[in-house]
């Protein structure tokens, strides 16, 4: 007796290997059978005739941890497919953290990752993973993220990461790996993070080698590169994982706006760096544009000391006025597309460009950000805006599904959930490639484009029996409608769901049923 049988669907098994008409039993978190179980007995039968069934798409990179302890449901992800998330990215997140570092980097992480309870055990990853374990409506997978490290050896200082403090970092790594974390993270400019150096990073990754995890790398912006090899963020993660021998990951590599069409170009530091013994692997998700939080803009020296200090400094007008001059010298045309996504004390704002607010105000973008900074208490989310051209917009889609088709690719959301208008890959990523992208480009099979959602990142990152529909492995299943699955979100209107995708099953549960979410919390803290 199974507890559940999907049946009559057509079976893509994660793979790669052309799908087949067949039942999927399920009994307690696992895959019982597949093959014909029309004459087996089960307490329930989903009719998935016409229908695809697939293994749970595994999110490479998300920054659901936050929302997830506020909203274990988590519709925008698990609507999606989505059934394995992974957290600790960009190298920024909660653990290991000592209960003042953790209020700390609560407080700077705000505007991204919103305002879980205070008074959680941070100080381990254990203690972390326990947070989620069947507690949330996904899987998660956990990465140990650098600044977060940093933080905890050396406090919120611009200090080098050498001696004894380097000792402590290595050990938190080596332990938040034994621990269960599959990898660690560093970040493109997520504070304290950009104070290290390519040595003290690729010191760090010969944990990560000794574990034979992999190391994620989000390459620095440009703005906080000084101190990176070659004073460039893709430099640094290569040169990191020759030195350290650790397997190398990059997240959400792909063209933009400047770059369409060039795909020879973004790849040109990789391939110029690359030796044999490199091993690296990307994702990417299917937008022109990302997002993040605007008080990663403040310069070097206006971070120190963390969110106290950088509050005293906002509050001094002279100093703000000092501030506000260098960002809109250096920055002056990402803050041109700012688009607020989340500002929990002034919701009407969310969904407005910066430069709006300031041609109200009357004062320059630079002033105006930190005004808001100020006023939000550092919680100001922000994604930028897409490009005009319906032109870049086609070209940039026909680039991702090119950078897709390589062996090297997987798929990821880099869901960022806070606040009224998030950025629309939060609601629709998976579906978006799933069914907008590989119609429209075409070439993909749906069976290759299965695999990059599911087997390959379980492959990569060592998430045992799971990204396969085969006996013995975990129930996380989704059952989609090859045609009709699309993704509905947009820039305008981010906060809507996708269709097509009317059941997703999470180590056997059902979490999705008949396109609603049932609110059951089988998600496991994985590997
Ligand atoms: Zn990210």
């Amino acid at each position: 007796m199974f507890d559940l049988v999907i049946a009559g669907g057509t079976i893509v098994d994660g793979t790669g290997k052309a799908g087949y008409r067949g039942d999927v039993g399920i009994k307690g978190e696992r895959i019982e059978a597949v093959g014909n179980l029309s004459k087996a007995e089960a307490a329930r039968r989903i009719d998935a005739t016409g229908k695809t069934v697939s293994p749970g798409f595994i999110d490479t990179h998300t920054h659901s941890e936050g929302a997830l302890l506020v909203d274990p449901q988590h519709a925008n992800g698990i609507r999606q497919g989505i059934t394995t998330e992974f957290l600790g990215i960009d190298g920024m997140s909660y653990a290991p953290l000592s209960a003042y570092n953790f209020k700390t980097y609560r407080h700077w992480l705000g505007g991204l990752l919103g305002d879980p309870p205070e008074d959680l055990d941070m100080s381990s990853v254990s203690a972390f993973r326990g947070h989620y374990h069947k507690r949330v409506s996904v899987n998660t997978a956990y990465f140990v993220p650098h600044a977060t490290v940093r933080l905890q050896a050396l406090g919120f200082h611009d200090k080098p990461l050498r001696g004894d403090a380097l000792d402590a970092a290595r050990r938190m790594v080596r332990e938040g790996l034994e621990q269960g974390a599959v990898g660690f993270t560093t970040g493109g400019r997520y504070y304290p993070g950009p104070w290290g150096d390519t040595d003290e990073i690729a010191e760090l990754c010969r944990e990560v080698r000794a574990a034979d995890k992999v190391y994620m790398c989000e390459p620095r912006s440009p703005q906080v590169a000084s101190r990176a090899f070659n004073k460039h963020g893709v430099s640094e993660g290569m040169e990191a994982a020759r030195r350290s021998g650790a397997k190398l990951h990059f997240a959400h590599y792909r063209t933009n706006e400047q770059t369409a069409g060039r795909i020879d170009k973004i790849m040109a530091p990789i391939d110029a760096a690359r030796t044999a013994d490199h091993d690296v692997t990307f994702d990417i998700y299917p937008y022109p544009t990302g997002s993040s939080i605007a008080i990663s803009y403040l310069p070097d020296d206006a971070q120190e000391g963390g969110p106290v200090e950088i509050l005293k400094r906002l509050r001094d007008p002279a100093q703000r006025r000092a501030i506000a001059a260098g960002m809109d010298a250096s920055d002056a045309d990402r803050l041109a597309t700012i688009v607020f996504s989340y500002m929990p004390n002034a919701p009407e704002l969310e969904g407005t460009l910066l430069r709006d607010i300031a041609a109200k105000r009357g004062r320059s973008r630079g002033e105006v950000l930190l005004e808001l900074l100020l006023e939000q208490n550092l919680k100001v989310g922000y994604l930028a805006e897409p490009p005009e051209s319906q032109e870049v917009w086609a070209q940039l889609g026909r680039d991702f599904m090119e950078l897709l088709a390589r062996e090297d690719y997987m798929v990821c959301s880099d869901i960022t959930p806070a606040g009224n208008h998030p950025h629309p890959r939060c609601f629709g990523a998976f579906p978006r490639f799933l069914g907008r992208l590989r119609r429209e480009v075409g070439n993909l099979t749906l069976e290759a484009m299965i695999h990059r959602m599911t087997d390959r990142p379980a492959c990569r990152f060592g998430l045992t029996h799971r990204g396969r529909i085969e006996k013995g492995w975990f129930a996380d299943l989704v059952v989609f409608d090859e045609a009709k699955v699309n993704d509905t979100a947009t820039y305008r209107e981010p906060k809507q769901f996708p269709i097509g995708i009317p059941y997703v099953i999470v180590n056997g549960a059902v979490a999705v049923d008949d396109e609603r979410v049932t609110g059951i919390y089988a998600g496991q803290a994985v590997p």
